[in-house]
Formats: C-alpha cells, structure tokens, sequence
C-alpha cells in the first residue's frame, strides 16, 4: 500500500490536482529556495516585497479549483449552449476546412503555438519561414510588392491603412471617403479610430454618393473589392481620380476571390488590407484569425505591424529576421505610427500553410468550386422567382426581400440555417469552402413558395460559369514559388511542418524566461476547448440566441477577471494588450469630454514604460510628456509632482506599469495615484505584471482607474510565436460607461468598436476560464507567491555574478529581476546580446534583451518552471560568467571567444577547419547535461543591418540556397 487507508476522501478526490501541474515548484523545493534567498518563509518573503499599503484584505472570490476533468465538462456543458446553425453570413467570416495536418501538427502542436514572438531570430527561422510565406502568399494574391504579417484583423488593419495613408500621402486634406458597400465592423473601427485624430470620415451610401465623393477632397479612399454585398465593381477609374487628387486608393479584399479576379495590385491600389481567415482558420465568434497589409513599395517603411526580412547569418548564409519596424514603438515611442505589439502569428503560420498545402491549383479550384456554387444558387433562385440582384459576384449574392425580409430569416434559421440581413431590406447569402451542394438545395428551399417545385442542381451543372465578368478575371500566376508546389502528400506536408517547428526553440524544450512576458506553463487541457466545434464553428454575427455559450463564458470570465483585479466592468474585446490599451485611453478620454474637459490631452509616462503606452497616447490624440526616475528606477516623485503641476489644467492620465518595469514593487504607488488624482487625471495601470499581484493586490483597489490585461501572459493563453493575444481592458465604477461597444453586432457601448468582433478574439477565452476554473483563488494566489519566489530564487544566486540592477526595500524583486551586465563592455567587449546568443548554445532561449535598460538581461521565470529548470538557467548563467572571465583574463580574445561567436551551428563545429582558440567541445557542450539533449541552432547571429539595408521580404529564391 502506498497510501494510507485513513486518507480522507476528498484527498482521494484531488481537487487542487491542476494546482500542482501548473507551478513547477514543489513544497519540499519551497525551503531550499528560501534558504538561497534568505527569507523565513514564503509568507514572510511575500510579505517583505508587497507593500502591505496595497495588499487585498479579501481573498479573491471564485469558485473553488476543479480537476482537469471536472473544469472540461463544465466547459463542455457551457460550450453546449452555443448552437452551431449552418452560416452564410459571410461579412468577412466564412467556414473553412482546417486540414487535419495543419490542424494537429500546428494549432495544436505546442511547439508552434508555445513559442515567442522572432525576436531572437537565429532560435525563430522556422515560424519565420512560415511568415515569410505568409507575406509572398499575400504579395503574390494581392498584386502588390510588400506585405507584412500580420494584423489583428480586417477592421483594425483598414484603420491602420487609413493612418499610413495619411503620413504617406502628399495631400493635406484630413478626410477620408469609405465606400458604404464595406463590411459594417470596418466601417465602425474605422470611424472610432479616426475620432480622436480629427480625421473626417466620409461615408458613401449610394453610387451617386461614391462618385459625388470621389470628386471631392480627401487625402484616401478605401474601398472593399468584393464589396460586402457581394458585387465585385470595376473600381480602375476611381484610383486615377484618387492618385490625380495626390490621395491613396486603399483596397479590403478577399484572398480566396484573387485567386479568380484581377488583384488590386494590378489596377493601382496602394494600401490593400483583409484577413486571411477561410485559409484554415476557424470562425471562433470572431478571432483569432490573421489580417493582412500590403502596400506599394514607396510605403514600405511605415508599414505597421510585423515584417520579417530576409537577410544573412555570420557565414554569408541567408538567414530571416524581423525588420527594424517591427520594433518601432519601442524605437519611436510617442512617434510610432502604431502600437502593434503582439499580433496573430499563429492563424498566420496555419493560413500560410493552408497556402503551402493546397498550392495555386488547390487555391483555384476551392475558389472555383465556391464561385460555381454561387452561380448555380443565383440560377435557382432566379428560377423560383427570388429577388435577386444580378450583379458581378464571387461567393456573395444579395436580394432584395424589402418587406418579407425577417420571415424568410425566420425559416431559415428553422430549417438550421443563418442568412445575413443586409439595411433592413436586404438578404446577402455567402457561400465557403464548406459548402455542399445539399447546402445549395436547402438555401432554394428557404425561398420557396409552398408547393413550388425545387430547382435541380444537376440541371445548371453543366456549363457552370462564376459570376465574374470577363474583365476582372485575373489572367496572373500566383504562388510560383516551390514551397507553394512541393508539399502537395500529407507526408510531405506533415515533415515540412516539422522540420520548420525543429529549427525553433518553444517552451515545449526549456523555459523562456522573458521579463515582461510570462511564459508559463500553457497546459493541454486549456488548450483542447478552443478546437471544439461548439467554439471554433460560431459566427461572430450569429444571432445572440445562438452564442449563449459564449455570452455565459464572457460573463464569467469578466466576473473572474474583476475579482483578480479589483474592477468594475471589463470588456474583452480588444484582441491584444496594445489595443486594450488604446481602448482605456479612450474610455478616459471619453470621461473627460462627458464632463466638459475634452481639453485634458496630457499623458504622463515614465521613461521607463513599455513603447506600447505612448504609441496608444499618440493614437488618441494625447500629449506624451515623459516623467523620470529616480536612481532607484522609482518613478521620480518630484518629477512627477512637478509635472503634474505644470500640466495641471490639462492632465488626462499618467501611465505605469506595476510592478514596474524594473521589476519593483514601489511603496509610494498609493501617493503616486492619489497626486494624479489630485490633479483631475486619471491613473492607468498596465497589468502585463499582473503575474505579480493576482490575489496579492488589485489595481483597482489600491488607486488604478483603468488597467489592460495580457491573458497571453498572465492567464495562460499561449504566445502563439507573436500572438493571438487577448488584452481586456478594466475600468473603475464610473468609467464603465465608456468601455468599447460595438454597434454592428448589437452592443451599445461609450466609444464605438476598436475590434472587428464583439468579442476580439472570442475563441481563445476558453484556455483563460479553464486556467481560472481549474486553480481556484488559494491556487493562482500560489501561483503568483511562486513566480516571486522563484525570481527572487534566481536573482539571489546569480547575486555574485551578475548583479540585479534594481531591487526593492528589503533588497528583493517582483516576479522578475534586471540582471546589470553593463559591467562587461568596457573591460571585455561583451554585451547582454552576446550572453544572449550564448544561452542558445546551452539550450535556452535568451530573457528579455536590453527592455527596459540598454544591455541588461530581464529574467522572468513564471512559477510553472522547476527548481532543476530555474538551477540549469541559473548554471548556464554562472558558466557564461567564466567564459567572461577568461575574456577579462587574456586568456580568450575579445574578438574571437564562445561569446562573440554564439550560436555555434553544428556545420561550423563540424568543418574541417576550426580556427578558434577554444575547442569545439568548449563551443558546443560546455556543460555536460547537454551531451543528453543539445538544441542545435540552424543558423550563425543573423546581421540585422544587412537586413535592414536590404529590405527583402518574400521567399528566398531558390538558387540562393544553393550558392
Ligand atoms: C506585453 C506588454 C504590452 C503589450 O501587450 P501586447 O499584447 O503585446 O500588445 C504592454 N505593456 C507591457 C509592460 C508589456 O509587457
């Protein structure tokens, strides 16, 4: 017997079981841990870092844990609510078929979804691979030069359009003509970002109103092609009248309709924008799902967004890497022209290999198929007399049901099917990759007159024509490149997809210990939900009956979410922390218009802040003013009083980050809010350190007005290689009123959408309920104790050889700690971006590079990483320290050691020549363990100025592999 036969019960039943899958750290660990330290006990630690004028009184109220098993039932049940009729809504979201292959061995595959955005590129060639196919499928369909990868979604990557078209273009006008015939969520994005911008959105409701506008003034126009109704126009004339005017023609399409009809690329757009959901992606109420930019070469520096170049390794091989851009709020700041940070990598990578997969054939024959489809319902429902608009069409039709409208809605969603009803009078019918020829029958049943006699399929077969006129048929090859022809098997397929997730370094290999990113553990049963049909097959404009599922999940989570954070309304519609930011900017923004003080512009920043926070600024239409800090890395409380001060008439906000970025507690955070306060502003609070404060303090209890949240971070939803995120934004009592609406779908709100769903990215929640469900308040309390201790654990240790730059009162850190290693350059060369490459040698993707103190190292180690997975960091760490210290000793050169010369590809340790004064050992095991398991890097340290000089953004030609 291993137990004892007097174990209680409820022992038996385990009901905390997930507790200690997800934190790394075991109870019997807790003492050494502490001991290294030198802290009595976790509370006594606990209680030394978080100032006790902050800590919550109250444990957070949440159900008690569930067992993995119980949660996924609950779920289940939950995910019952959620009726899946069949969609032909369309409106930018349309079935697809996500190939098995792609399915289990991307978006469910942890080495792809666990992974960090590229920014160490030379750990990242795979998933960037992927992007740049990503980029030359968009390039190639779109008709256009460049493209980045990716956007958030369709809406947000028109709005972004709008704004490069303005700092691009040499008109001054400030208004912009949007044709009305684009998708509504657009129109809506569109117009709230363009409110604080003093932008002027022109809308054209009618032919009459396009051309009347079109003669105008506006520095661009954007059009959608094919438009939401589903008519494809000729829009060739209206960008000569642009392009006369000095105006850019910005163009939202459809990549599945390029495959069939002329790319606006070739008849002169300059910006062109959509998603790429229907490329494999799920529907998921709405998100994740990658957009798109693509623009005209002359653009091409102001693109936003990511963008991955080509360019070479140290060996002259060519190697992928992010262009400068990618980087720019963190460059620009208050500058930068976009606030994208965390993207949509993973719906990118699986859209890019549906691409890969089917190859242009495949392309053009699901495209055809649906097109011909279309065609052929257009037939019946002309034959059954249906008031069709006959007009140019790819997979869209649109009728004119004037009175009849909402009956006939009514007997399709009786006969399990979902129409688009389109101002009031109008039915749009989109068909997709999933649609049947049983679907096309029903749809001509929906229409018919009692006793009227069905049309026949099998009679309009023959001779099938899409309803593209002869003029806007594209006449181009797209997709030439072999990665688009090569892996047509599934075995083909399934190893190019491997040998890509090989070359990348995942959580599912070492810990990443990024600061300000919380890496955690992303467990498996948080995951399986979000592939389940109830989820993943919901339209986001489904009528609200139909997504009581996901209505009952958004209120829960929200619920959750409050008691974590100590607010009083949370909207979790802005699908990453850059745009919940932007969206609690415009709710105080919005605050302070409805008490007459629309005058209050001024944002406070400490030079220390994330680059996302005054790119958001910039994006409302808010003054950036900078405030210091003090040696401590503390913001500068004088400073701060003085321009709070000066600034006193028009303070809208200060921004923090807290913890702070520096990985602080800081005890004066009450003073701090209650000065702003003072002076009419109101307090943000980033929570990206959330991971600190879960059931310890709450934001919204101890001064904080409005916080964002990254649930990509602190509640468990995977990184993805650069995204999907989830970032709620959380507002204080009085600001609820301003939270994000959104009016297409029905919900009132304060300020209009700042995402193209309702719910962001809705089908992703899931793993945040699941990760909340299954802990419970003593669990996450634990979990955030944990991710203290064991940051403290590391700093401690690494304490004699690389200093932590900032600590807190008692000498301790947050849930991260800034390792100085300033120190090195003058005496020996080296720099954090050496120890960086270095830790690659030794397995380990690098923590955060040089944020937010120039060539430092930020080290966070979640509390899901072990004590053996903290102590192999931390001896890594220690190894990389004597490697130093034989550069300080003369006994290696400055310009030529295992530092300068990371990562060590197996090809230069095994050619013939080895010219280094250290031995190939030394290079590529210079600790035992790794002789058992040793990542080996692809590529040598990627030249980034190259890259940047030789902006090179598609597939590498093939005779380049071969030189
Ligand atoms: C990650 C992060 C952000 C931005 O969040 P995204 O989801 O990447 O847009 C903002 N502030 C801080 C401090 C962060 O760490």
């Amino acid at each position: 017997m291993l137990m004892s036969s007097t174990q209680p019960l409820a022992a038996l039943e385990n009901a905390t079981e997930f507790v200690a899958r997800h934190i790394g750290i075991a109870p019997e660990d807790e003492a050494h841990m502490l001991g290294a330290i030198g802290a009595a006990s976790r509370d006594a630690l606990i209680d030394a870092i978080v100032p006790p004028s902050i800590r919550r009184h109250q444990p957070m109220a949440l159900p008690p844990a569930a067992t993995e098993a119980q949660a996924l039932a609950e779920l289940k049940a939950l995910a019952g609510r959620n009726q899946l009729l069949k969609s032909f809504i369309g409106q930018g979201y349309y079935g697809t078929h996500t190939p098995g292959v792609i399915l289990r061995n991307i978006l469910e595959n942890p080495a792809w979804y666990t992974a960090y955005t590229p920014y160490q590129a030379e750990i990242s060639q795979g998933r960037m691979e992927a992007l740049v196919n990503f980029q030359t499928m968009v390039c190639d369909l779109t008709g256009m030069p460049i493209a980045n990868a990716s956007m958030l979604d369709e809406a947000t990557a028109a709005a972004e359009a709008m704004t490069l078209a303005k700092r691009s273009v040499k008109s001054k006008s400030n208004r912009f003509v949007v044709a009305g015939d684009a998708h509504p969520q657009t129109i809506e994005v569109i117009q709230t970002r363009a409110a604080p911008l003093g932008i002027e959105v022109l809308l054209a409701n009618s032919l009459e109103e396009w051309n009347q506008l079109m003669e105008g003034d506006y520095f661009a126009v954007l059009a959608q092609y094919p438009a939401t109704s589903g008519r494809i126009d000729d829009l060739r004339a209206d960008v000569d009248k642009a392009h006369a005017k000095q105006a850019a023609f910005i163009v939202a399409t459809d990549l599945l309709a390029l495959t069939l009809i002329t790319p606006p690329g070739e008849w002169g757009a300059d910006i062109v924008v959509g998603t790429t959901q229907r490329f494999g992606m799920p529907m998921g109420a709405g998100g994740p799902h990658a957009a798109f930019m693509a623009c005209r070469d002359e653009f091409k520096r102001s693109l936003p967004g990511r963008l991955v170049g080509v360019s070479v390794d140290v060996h002259g091989k060519p190697a992928y890497r992010l262009a400068l851009q990618t980087r720019e709020q963190h460059i620009r700041r208050e500058k930068a022209t976009s606030n994208i940070c965390t993207a949509q990598v993973l719906p990118a990578v699986v859209a890019s290999m549906y691409a890969v997969y089917h190859g242009p054939e495949g392309l053009e024959r699901i495209a055809r198929r649906v097109a011909s489809y279309t065609a052929i319902l257009a037939r019946g429902l002309a034959e059954l007399g249906a008031p069709l608009r006959e007009v140019p069409s790819f997979d869209t039709l649109s009728l004119h049901t004037a009175a009849a409208t909402q009956a006939i809605v009514e007997r399709a969603v009786s006969l399990g099917a979902n129409l688009r009803v389109y101002f009031k009078e109008y039915l749009c019918i989109s068909l997709d990759e999933t649609t049947t020829r049983a679907d096309v029958e029903l749809l001509w049943k929906i229409f018919a007159r009692d006793g009227q006699a069905l049309p026949s399929f099998a009679a309009f077969e023959k001779g099938v024509e899409p309803l593209i006129p002869d003029g806007l048929r594209r006449s181009s090859d797209f997709l030439t490149h072999p990665v688009f022809n090569t892996h047509r098997s599934e075995t083909a397929m399934l190893r190019y997809i491997r040998q890509l997730s090989d070359k990348d370094l995942a959580l599912d290999r070492s810990m990443i210990p990024l600061g300000s990113c919380t890496m955690k553990l992303n467990a498996t049963s948080e995951m399986i939900p979000i592939t389940w049909p109830e989820f993943a097959q919901v339209h986001p404009f489904a009528p609200a009956d139909q997504q009581q599922g996901y209505a009952e999940l958004d209120k829960q989570l929200r619920d959750w979410l409050c008691q974590a954070t100590g607010y009083a309304g949370i909207s979790l519609q802005p699908n990453a922390g850059s745009q919940g930011e932007y969206a609690g900017l415009l709710a105080i923004k919005g605050w302070h218009a409805s008490r007459g003080q629309s005058h209050r512009n001024v944002c406070l920043i400490p030079s220390s802040a994330h680059g996302t926070n005054p790119a958001s600024a910039q994006m409302v239409g808010m003054q950036v003013v900078v405030t210091a800090c003090d040696a401590n890395g503390n913001v500068d409380m004088a400073d701060l009083a003085a321009k709070c001060e000066q600034h006193s008439a028009n303070l809208a906000c200060i921004m923090i980050t807290y913890p702070s970025t520096h990985g602080v507690f800081e005890t004066q955070v009450k003073e701090l809010c209650k000065l702003v306060h003072d002076h009419g502003g109101r307090v943000y609070v980033d929570g990206a350190n959330m991971n600190a404060l879960v059931g310890l303090a709450a934001p919204g209890s101890f001064g904080g007005d409005v916080s964002h949240l990254n649930l990509h971070k602190t509640f468990c939803i995977p990184h993805g290689g650069g995204g999907p995120g989830v970032g709620p934004v959380c507002v204080v009592e009085d600001l609820v009123p301003f939270l994000p609406g959104h009016a297409t779908a029905g919900l009132a709100g304060g300020t209009g959408a700042i995402s193209a769903a309702p719910l962001g990215n809705a089908a992703v929640l899931p793993i945040s309920w699941m990760y909340i469900r299954m802990m419970g308040a003593q669990g996450l309390t634990l979990a955030t104790e944990t991710a203290i201790l064991s940051a403290n654990y590391i700093s401690a240790r690494l304490r004699d050889h690389y200093p932590t730059l900032y600590a807190g009162e008692h000498g301790h850190v947050a849930h991260e700690c800034i390792l100085d290693l300033r120190q090195f350059k003058e005496s020996t060369g080296v720099m954090a971006e050496d120890v960086a490459k270095r830790l690659i040698d030794y397995g380990f993707h690098a923590p955060t590079l040089s944020f937010p103190v120039p060539n430092t190292l930020m080290v966070e180690p979640t509390e899901s990483e072990s004590l053996y997975e903290l102590d192999r960091f931390v001896d890594a760490m220690i190894a990389i320290r004597e490697e130093i210290r034989a550069i300080e000793q003369g006994r290696l050169p400055q310009d030529d050691n295992p530092l300068k010369n990371a990562p060590h590809t197996a090809e230069t340790l095994l050619a013939s020549e080895w010219a280094h004064p250290y031995s190939r050992e030394a290079a590529a095991y210079p600790v035992a363990a790794l002789r058992q398991s040793k990542y080996w890097c692809p590529v040598g340290r990627v030249d980034n100025v190259y890259g940047d000089r030789n902006l090179y953004c598609s597939c590498i030609p093939v005779d380049a592999y071969l030189s």
